[in-house]
């Protein structure tokens, strides 16, 4: 279903917020303080305008208490990033998440209200380091401080066994969510599939039973 969405701050981020969000058919409000960045995506959005998210009457006028999920993506600006936040969440918005510059700012944007905080370059920074220390991690999801999801290239004792066979979530207490094959993904694994050599497995688990399970072979 089609939602709505406005992104406030057009940085690299705000802009690949809106741009993917425009791209999978929703409507999204750009908007930016800054002209040139509003028309820089004026053809990835389905509306954008310059105003700045710390004036109430700007963003009023603009029609922001009709939408449902409202991105704060103003960048080092944590002052107006913590104005905006606030104004949002006073016209009672429902849905705002916010991209949180540190420790002190997500702190803040906690106290007063913000839905969901995000660190997009922390979070890019611990995707990038498993797959570093592991060359079998292609990607990492951190779910809590000790679980996550990984995609990670299919163990080569596995090959040309089945699931059953195999027993991973005995033997090592983690879960096969997934499996990829080329362009194909099976999102709902049966005992008898059976895995191969350059499958790629979506496994969740606890970091200590992936650790173990990526250093199986
Ligand atoms: P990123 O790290 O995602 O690239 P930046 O800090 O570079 O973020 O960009 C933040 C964007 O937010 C800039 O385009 C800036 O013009 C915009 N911005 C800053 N203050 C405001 C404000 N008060 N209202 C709207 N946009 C703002």
């Amino acid at each position: 279903m089609k939602k709505q969405f406005a992104v406030i701050g057009l940085g690299q981020f705000g802009v690949s917020v809106s741009t993917e969000l425009y791209k999978l058919g929703h409507d999204v409000l750009a908007i930016d303080v800054n002209e040139t960045k509003v028309n820089e995506i004026v053809n990835d959005s389905t509306h954008s305008a310059v105003a700045d998210g710390t004036d109430e009457k700007a963003l009023r006028s603009l029609g922001i208490t009709n939408f449902d999920h409202v991105i704060v993506a103003i960048g080092d600006n944590l002052q107006a990033s913590i104005l905006c936040t606030l104004l949002l969440k006073e016209m009672g918005i429902d849905s705002v998440w916010v991209k949180a510059q540190n420790y002190y700012h997500h702190k803040v944007l906690d106290k007063i209200g913000a839905d969901k905080i995000i660190h997009p370059e922390h979070d890019m920074g611990n995707r990038i380091a498993q797959h570093l220390v592991s060359e079998k991690v292609i990607d990492y999801i951190e779910l809590s401080d000790d679980f996550s999801i990984v995609e990670i290239a299919a163990p080569r004792f596995m090959d040309n066994r089945t699931l059953i066979e195999l027993n991973i979530r005995a033997k090592f207490g983690v879960t096969i969510l997934g499996i990829k094959r080329g362009k194909d993904i099976n999102i709902s694994p049966m005992a008898d599939d059976k895995i191969f050599e350059n499958d790629v497995l979506i496994v969740i688990g606890h970091k200590n039973d992936l650790k173990r399970f990526e250093e199986s072979n």
